[in-house]
């Protein structure tokens, strides 16, 4: 095991040495740490952070989790995190809260049956709440296993949970990353780290120059996205309402007083740090058209919402990739990326060749 500390006075002669270096303290960079200790326990683990943990894009994840998956690699994805998210709730209090759904479809209910893991029974018509309208041959099916998070904080507490036994440190950008025999972190205030491992798991920051040649090849793009808030109070027990046919739903946030509806926004190629990722007349225009169509009642009551992005692979799926011997990417979950994170853990830590706990990463074959 590496040291993990040098002292002010020696930090020139000794360098600050871990056995593995997260770079990201989002979701997934908090699971990976987690998986990554509970794996082995005597490794030195330092968390690198440019903001605080949890701001990133976890920061304003609308935090749904939906057992579902266009790929049976993602149902697979899907299906381990589900346990690991009920198992990691109840053992640490996380904020996590179960909702009643309900999925809306007019299209072939053979694929939303094979996409959806809980579906209950299928409802011809479909059973809408009052107020709703659909299509004329829309179905409905109850969707089990459902539920709601703040991401931002899920991300803290495991974080919090694991100070002590890993270096955090926040505000501290890393700046350069080189391999040789060991990886080279540079960081913001000038110090340097040497891992023998990293994890790369910087979000919708895969444009860092630190990296992005090194990403490059895995041909990630980051889309905006956007969840329109709608000012309704919702009603106790107010399903969630999945509009499969949309890519969409509207989730009753009774925590906040309103209700969110996200919706599938197609612009490509924006940036985290860029000030024009802002919520535009048009992104509300575009929600309203959409929810509209369902539920005019509350389209009109679409008048603020929340905007951020995230990266994406090629193949829709989450990417864990060896960039290096012992340098790994793990991210680009479209938009599933506080849902299936604990999952993205597991590969990774496989991949960095730690033996991954039973708990998480076991292809576990038992229903919630
Ligand atoms: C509006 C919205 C709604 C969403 N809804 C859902 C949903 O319902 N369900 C779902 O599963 N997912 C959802 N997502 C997606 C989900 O939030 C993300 O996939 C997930 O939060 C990504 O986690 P992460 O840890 O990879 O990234 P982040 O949370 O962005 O964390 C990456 C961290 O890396 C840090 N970092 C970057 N560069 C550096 C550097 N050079 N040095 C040090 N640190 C660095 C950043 O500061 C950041 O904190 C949503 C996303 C958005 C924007």
């Amino acid at each position: 095991m590496a040291t993990g500390t040098s002292s002010d006075a020696d930090a020139d002669a000794q360098p600050d040495t871990v056995d593995l270096a997260i770079v990201g303290g989002g979701v997934i960079g908090a699971l990976i740490a987690y998986e990554a200790i509970a794996a082995d326990p005597d490794l030195s683990v330092v968390i690198l952070e440019r903001g605080l943990v949890g701001q990133g894009a976890s920061s304003r994840s609308a935090g749904v989790h939906f057992p579902r998956g266009a790929t049976a690699r993602v149902r697979a994805l899907t299906e381990h995190s589900h346990l690991a998210w009920q198992q990691l709730a109840g053992e640490h209090g996380l904020p996590i809260r179960e909702v009643d759904a309900t999925v809306v479809s007019a299209g072939d209910p053979f694929a939303i049956s094979t996409t959806y893991l809980r579906l209950g029974v299928q409802s011809t018509p479909a059973d809408l709440p009052a107020g709703w309208s659909a299509p004329p041959d829309a179905r409905s099916w109850p969707l089990y296993g459902c539920q709601h998070a703040d991401v931002q904080q899920v991300a803290a507490r495991i974080i919090a949970g694991l100070r002590g036994r890993v270096r955090v440190l926040e505000g501290t950008e890393v700046t350069e990353l080189s391999s040789g025999s060991t990886h080279r972190l540079t960081l913001s205030q000038g110090q340097q780290i040497h891992a023998d491992r990293v994890v790369l798991a910087p979000g919708p920051w895969i444009g860092h120059p630190a990296w992005a040649d090194l990403l490059a090849p895995l041909g990630l793009r980051v889309k905006k996205i956007v969840a329109a808030h709608i000012e309704s109070t919702p009603a106790p027990g107010d399903p969630m309402t999945v509009l499969h046919d949309e890519d969409a739903f509207l989730l009753p946030l009774p925590e906040r007083g309103h209700f969110l509806f996200s919706y599938t926004c197609d612009r490509w190629d924006v940036s985290p740090d860029d000030a024009g990722l802002v919520l535009e007349p048009s992104d509300l225009d575009d929600a309203r058209a959409v929810l509209g169509r369902y539920a005019p009642h509350l389209a009109a009551s679409c008048t603020s919402g929340r905007v951020f992005c995230d990266a994406y692979s090629p193949h829709r799926e989450p990417v864990v990739a060896e960039l290096r011997p012992g340098l790994v990417f793990a991210g680009a979950a479209g938009g599933s990326g506080y849902r299936l994170a604990p999952a993205i853990a597991a590969e990774t830590v496989a991949a960095l060749d730690l033996a991954p706990t039973r708990v998480l990463s076991e292809p576990l074959q038992r229903q919630a």
